[in-house]
C-alpha cells in the first residue's frame, strides 16, 4: 500500500509554483494577486481562508483578504464583488462558502468573472471543463487528478466510482475521470443519498473518490483488494484530548480500508493541501491570461 501524500507534493507544487514567481520579480512583472471574500465568522472558513492567505504570502503572491459582517446583504456582496471584477490589480478571487442564509449563492457565483474565477465554480468554466476546453478546473477535483498523476495511477480503463454529487466535488470529479486523457478513461459511476446497494457498487471499484462528509461512511468489507482510494472528506469531531477540542476525520474508515487498498489518501494530509495548491496554480494561469490579453 501506498500513501498518497497530499502534503509532499502540494509542497511540491507550491514550491514550483514560488520558482515561477520569483522569475516574474526577475522580469520585473505583476506577480499574482488573489482575493478572497470571507462573509460572517464560520470557524472553519476563518481556517480555510487563513490558510490561503498564508500560502500566498509562503510562494510570493499577492492576496488581500475583504471581510465582511454575517449581516451583508446580497446587494451589498453582489457590488463588492463587481469591484473586485473590475480591479486590474486582482487576478482572481474566491468567495468563501458557504454563505449566510440571506444571500442566493447561485447568484453570488454568477456574477464573478468567469476570467477571475479560480475557484472554477461559473458555469461558464463548469461547461467549459465538461467540453474538454482550457478553463479553470475546481481547485478539489484539480489537487485529487495532479495526486493521480504524480503518483502515475492507472486510470485509463478502470472503474471508478464517485460517492456524492456535489457540485464542487462530486459532479466535477466524474466528469473528470471520465474523459479522454490520462488522468481520466475511466467508466464512472456517481453515487448519491439515494443509490441502492451502494456497497455492491463500491466492492466492483478500481478506484473510490469519496466526498459526501460522512465520517468512517466507507469500510473495509465495502472495497476490493488492491482498491485506489481518495478520500474527500473533512468533518470536524469533538475530542476534548486535542488542543483546538476537535479532529479532523474523512468520509474513509482507514485502518480496514488501508490493509486492502493499493494507494490511499489519509485524512488530514491528503487532499486538503492539495486544493490550496490548486488554487495558486489556478491563480498563476490567470495572471498568465491576464498577461496575455494585456499584451494583444
Ligand atoms: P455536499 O454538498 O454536502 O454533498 C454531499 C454528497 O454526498 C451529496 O451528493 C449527497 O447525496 C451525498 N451523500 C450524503 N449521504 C450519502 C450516503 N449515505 N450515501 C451516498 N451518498 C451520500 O458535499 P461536498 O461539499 O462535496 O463535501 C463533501 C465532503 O468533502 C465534506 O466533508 C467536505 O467538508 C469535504 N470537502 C473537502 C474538500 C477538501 O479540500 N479536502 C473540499 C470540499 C469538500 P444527495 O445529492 O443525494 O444529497
Amino acid at each position: 500500500m501506498e500513501i498518497l501524500d497530499g502534503k509532499k507534493i502540494s509542497n511540491q507544487i507550491k514550491d514550483e509554483i514560488a520558482a515561477e514567481v520569483a522569475q516574474m520579480k526577475d522580469r520585473g512583472e505583476k506577480v499574482p494577486h488573489l482575493a478572497a471574500i470571507l462573509v460572517g465568522n464560520d470557524g472553519a472558513s476563518l481556517t480555510y481562508v487563513g490558510s490561503k492567505v498564508k500560502a500566498c504570502e509562503r510562494i510570493g503572491f499577492e492576496s488581500t483578504l475583504v471581510k465582511m459582517p454575517s449581516t451583508t446583504s446580497e446587494l451589498e456582496l453582489l457590488k463588492k464583488i463587481e469591484e473586485l471584477n473590475k480591479d486590474k490589480e486582482i487576478d482572481g478571487f474566491i468567495v468563501q462558502l458557504p454563505l449566510p442564509k440571506q444571500i442566493d449563492t447561485q447568484k453570488v457565483l454568477l456574477a464573478v468573472d468567469p476570467d477571475k474565477d479560480v475557484d472554477g465554480f461559473h458555469p461558464m468554466n463548469f461547461g467549459k471543463m465538461a467540453l474538454d476546453m482550457s478553463t479553470f478546473i475546481p481547485a478539489t477535483p484539480f489537487g485529487i487528478l495532479e495526486l493521480l498523476e504524480r503518483y502515475n495511477v492507472q486510470t485509463q480503463g478502470k472503474h471508478t466510482v464517485v460517492i456524492g454529487r456535489s457540485h464542487i466535488v462530486g459532479r466535477p470529479m466524474s466528469i473528470l475521470m471520465g474523459r479522454k486523457g490520462f488522468p481520466g478513461n475511466s467508466t464512472v459511476t456517481l453515487t448519491h443519498s439515494h443509490t441502492k446497494n451502494i456497497d455492491e457498487i463500491t466492492r466492483q471499484a478500481d478506484i473510490i473518490i469519496s466526498a459526501l462528509g460522512v465520517p468512517g461512511f466507507l469500510k473495509g468489507d465495502m472495497v476490493k483488494e488492491g482498491v485506489v482510494v481518495i478520500d474527500v472528506g473533512i468533518t470536524r469531531v469533538t475530542d476534548e484530548t486535542t488542543p483546538k477540542g476537535y479532529r479532523i476525520v474523512g468520509d474513509v474508515e482507514y485502518e480496514e480500508v488501508s490493509k486492502k487498498a493499493s494507494y490511499i489518501t489519509p485524512v488530514p494530509g491528503g487532499v486538503g493541501p492539495m486544493t490550496i495548491a490548486m488554487l495558486l496554480k489556478n491563480t498563476l494561469l490567470a495572471r498568465e491570461r491576464h498577461r496575455e490579453k494585456a499584451a494583444l
